[in-house]
């Protein structure tokens, strides 16, 4: 159990990420660059610093402590040259002020199964189980395999949170150990999808294919959900929705257990600002309710099984 992997948050006894109460856990590192994404520090797969303005009190130890000269102090505030920045750390501990902090440390497959194991009754008794998430867990396909792999041993029901995008040959090393995918179909235009996410849908709608065919050793088909961001101004629209619940209709059949449109929300601008970036979409408005509702109505009709879909998130 060698195998680690760089974490940059845990949630403990979720329900937002698969059936039950669950411990989800984030890792870092993502091909995509999603406008609207909510974990801007999961993208790099390095460890990187985030400083919280409010929080600091201007004296200057990070900057002694640190080796590569990365930090200064400016009028406006701490300044960060992230080319020279390693993410060693070594200027977190110093701050006395906690204004600095490390995000992703390196766990073992050993220590993430101790940390479920720790909620395993929840779990048992509600259904639930372990996610990982990130950024895009698939990226370290040797990790995840393991880790599944050891809970299942252990009787916890595993599940993969991905973009779909990395190569369907790391897919072949985690699926055998995957209990439940949630899969994300964010754009059915592929052109669209390339300048929302930086990438084209085509490779994601193939892996997805290759899921839906895919059956463990032991003959069985993982479960699979999809999830489908509703971003005003971008995925929010009668045409994507109902493409997308069509292609699902005609592809995926009775395969597809649960459709999941997540509204969109604006609660993350304070991430991209600790890392010295501004969020595009930070005066983006929440989803309308009456578009929201109009949106489920129709992806309902679109994929023809009406309970299959549901929507979370909206206020
Ligand atoms: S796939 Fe997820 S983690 Fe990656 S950029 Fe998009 S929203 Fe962010
Ligand atoms: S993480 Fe290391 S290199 Fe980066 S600013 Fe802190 S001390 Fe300097």
């Amino acid at each position: 159990m060698k195998e680690t992997a760089l974490l940059f948050a845990i949630h403990r006894l979720s329900t937002d990420d698969g059936p039950g109460l669950r411990n989800t856990f984030f890792l870092k590192g993502c091909a995509l660059r999603c406008t609207w994404c909510h974990n801007p520090e999961s993208i790099s797969p390095q460890p990187e610093i985030w400083w919280t303005e409010r929080k600091c009190i201007g004296a200057r130890d990070c900057i002694a402590a640190c080796p590569e000269e990365a930090l200064t102090l400016t009028a406006q505030g701490l300044s960060i040259d992230r080319e020279r920045c390693t993410g060693c750390g070594k200027c977190v501990d110093p701050c006395p002020s906690k204004a600095i902090e490390l995000i992703g440390r390196p766990w073992t497959v050993e220590q993430l199964l101790r940390e479920a194991l720790a909620e395993r009754l929840f779990f048992k008794n509600s259904g639930g189980g372990v996610t990982l998430s990130g950024g895009e867990p698939c990226l370290q396909p040797g990790f995840v395999s393991a880790f599944f792999r050891a809970c299942q041993a252990e009787g916890i029901h595993t599940a993969l949170d991905t973009c779909g995008f990395p190569p369907w040959k790391n897919f072949e090393q985690v699926l055998p150990h995957t209990d439940l995918v949630l899969y994300d179909i964010k754009e059915m235009n592929s052109e669209r999808h390339q300048r929302f996410t930086g990438v084209p849908n085509e490779p994601i709608l193939e892996n997805l294919l290759r899921i839906r065919d895919f059956r463990t050793p032991l003959g069985r088909y993982p479960a699979l959900w999809i999830r489908t961001p509703l971003i005003p101004g971008y995925t929010a629209t009668a045409g994507n929705v109902t493409s997308i619940g069509r292609f699902l209709a005609e592809n995926l059949g009775d395969r597809l257990e649960r459709w999941e449109l997540c509204a969109f929300n604006n609660l993350c601008g304070a991430k991209y600002a600790k890392l010295g970036s501004k969020w595009p979409l930070e005066n983006q408005p929440l989803l309308d309710p009456d578009l929201g509702a109009s949106l489920l109505e129709q992806a309902r009709q679109a994929l023809g099984r009406p309970e299959a879909v549901q929507i979370t998130g909206l206020v």
